[in-house]
């Protein structure tokens, strides 16, 4: 199912030649063990309400430190474990995890966590989120799962009760890294999302005068208002750039103006430091 994700093509095709055919097995066969010695967690950035500048969420990020290269990107090793199979057990470690680290954060404060279109198009997707919820005794209005839009280049009647059966269990869903795919806007009629994720390309650059971005983030915000979703724009570096999707209505905001991901200790002493509902600005110097 990756093949057909063109982006994952082609970051598989940079890989391949980057590492060598050779270096890729390698790299398999050392991200096959990785789970079971341990050298997997989750970094967490917060996601921050633009109407109260307070921190609303976080999103679970996968880290892998390889014993001999150090800390390998997501955006390196996803693709690979989509290609060889092992983003099934990768994801539920990440989505059995997340819940239960989240589980002890205080009141609604939200965990968003991303799910591949390989695990997206597995049956047995629902169940495991019902396994994990229950678990770690998160209530599911507390998880929120993000999909990228290319698990609608293959729309089928099973996406269709993939949708219905997430949005059954309670969960929230958000359409992540919008506009980047190559899918029409046609599946916004039907899919049940709860919030649209504003790809960082958009936002790069979106406040220097006279740049199409800002433009085209207004036009994404008009239409998840009109649909009843909410906005969250990735990737926000800079002040002017809070100001600037703030003005144009996004409703979150996500980004190293609020905080780098973080691990799972340091984002739970940041929500203890308000009591559940921490002010954004008290780690804004400290990024
Ligand atoms: P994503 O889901 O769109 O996650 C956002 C990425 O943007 C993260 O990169 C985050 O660290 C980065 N980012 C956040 N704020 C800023 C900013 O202000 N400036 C810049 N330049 N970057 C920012 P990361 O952690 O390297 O993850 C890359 C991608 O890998 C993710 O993109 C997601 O597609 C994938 N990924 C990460 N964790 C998982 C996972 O557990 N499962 C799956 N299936 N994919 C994952
Ligand atoms: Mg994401
Ligand atoms: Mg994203
Ligand atoms: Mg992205």
């Amino acid at each position: 199912a990756a093949k057909a994700d063109g982006r994952g093509v082609h970051r598989f095709f940079r890989e391949e030649m980057l590492l060598g055919a050779q270096g890729r097995r390698q790299l398999e066969d050392d991200l096959r063990q990785a789970l079971a010695k341990g050298e997997l967690h989750l970094a967490y950035q917060p996601v921050v309400s633009t109407r109260d500048e307070k921190i609303k969420g976080f999103e679970a990020l996968v880290r892998w430190t390889h014993p001999v290269r150090g800390a390998v990107s997501p955006a390196e090793f996803v693709p690979v474990a989509e290609e060889c199979g092992l983003i099934e057990s990768i994801g539920e470690w990440v989505l059995r995890t997340a819940c239960m680290e989240a589980a002890s954060w205080p009141g609604e404060v939200r965990v968003a966590v991303n799910v591949s279109p390989i695990q997206f198009a597995n049956p047995a997707l629902p169940a495991l989120v019902t396994s994990a919820l229950a678990k770690a005794g998160l209530p599911p209005a507390r998880l929120e799962l993000e999909i990228t839009e290319s698990v609608f280049l293959h729309e089928t009647a099973s996406s269709e009760r993939m949708f219905r059966n997430l949005k059954g269990i309670g969960v929230r869903l958000a359409l992540d890294d919008f506009g980047t795919g190559y899918s029409s806007l046609g599946y916004l009629k039907t899919a049940p999302f709860d919030k649209i994720k504003i790809d960082q390309s958009f936002v790069r650059g979106a406040a220097i005068a006279g740049n199409r971005n800002a433009a085209i983030i207004k036009a994404i915000v008009t239409l998840a208002d009109t649909l009843g979703m909410e906005t969250t724009a990735e990737g926000v570096e800079i002040q002017d750039e809070i100001a600037l999707v703030r003005e144009l209505g996004c409703s979150h905001i996500q980004g190293y103006v609020y905080g780098r991901p973080m691990p799972a200790d340091a984002a739970a002493a940041l929500l203890g430091q308000g009591g559940g509902q921490a002010e954004a600005s008290g780690f804004k110097t400290s990024r």
